[in-house]
């Protein structure tokens, strides 16, 4: 029987067929490991129950958006269109972990429109984006946002806040504090380590009923902070070590 793995001088066309093989079968695999990981054959989307966030349902919160830009800087960086970056890289993280996410918003739209529960436009984006998060009821929410020190520009890094009342969100904003810290030391930056602040004030974190954390993910009003946000590479970053705080949350839950 002939074999077609072993070069013959005088057949080059076994030699190529072998080579076709090969490719044909790297390819193959390689689709076959694709379609695993992010596939929708139900058949295959039993796989999806290994992956570490499997059966956890996590509320992507991109703050502000449309005519709330949020915080910004003369030179046309907005705060809204960070958090959406961001935003869209840890979902496509987490979903690739197995973890099911519900988005606030995928795109550059506030939420007023939602509801007519307050005369304010701004009181009504906040009720909407809690209202989606209570309904889903989701293991965890994590709303991203830039932070702004008009009278400092040296202030910088991450700050993580959580509801004081609730010991589970003052878990996970310990986490993603200290992988936010991580991910700008990864870059070569030295910042001034925080620990996550606990807070009663803010309305998304004293409205919703499960637990949660705002992440302002560091400084519009500092140079090195605001290139690095603007930056897809840190930006690639930040999703990343968000990540493993959460992973870290539910490994140790
Ligand atoms: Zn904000």
């Amino acid at each position: 029987m002939k074999n077609f793995c072993v070069q013959n001088k005088n057949d080059i066309f076994d030699y190529n067929v072998c080579g076709r093989m090969i490719v044909l079968s790297v390819l193959l695999a390689a689709v076959i490991v694709y379609s695993m990981l992010i596939g929708k054959n139900p058949a295959i989307q039993a796989f999806r129950y290994w992956l570490p966030l499997s059966g956890r349902t996590i509320v992507i919160d991109a703050g502000h958006g449309g005519i709330d830009g949020g915080t910004y800087h003369r030179d046309g960086t907005l705060e809204k269109n960070i958090n959406l970056q961001v935003a869209l890289k840890l979902k496509s993280f987490m979903e690739k972990r197995g973890a099911n996410v519900i988005m606030t918003r995928m795109q550059d739209v506030a939420l007023d429109r939602l509801n007519n529960k307050s005369e304010y436009r701004h009181k009504r984006d906040l009720i909407a984006r809690a209202d989606i998060i209570n309904r889903s009821q989701p293991d965890i929410f994590i709303s991203l946002h830039v932070n702004a020190e008009k009278s400092s520009a040296n202030t910088r890094g991450p700050m993580v806040f959580y509801y004081r009342r609730n010991e589970e969100s003052r878990r996970l904003a310990d986490f993603i504090q200290k992988r936010l810290e991580e991910a700008y030391e990864s870059s070569g930056q030295e910042i001034r380590q925080r620990k996550s602040l606990p807070n009663s004030t803010l309305f998304l974190l004293c409205n919703t009923d499960v637990p949660g954390v705002i992440a302002e993910l560091g400084f519009i009003t500092n140079p090195s902070d605001r290139q690095l946000l603007t930056s897809e590479v840190f930006q690639q970053k930040l999703s990343q070590y968000i990540l493993y705080a959460v992973e870290d949350y539910f490994k140790n839950s």
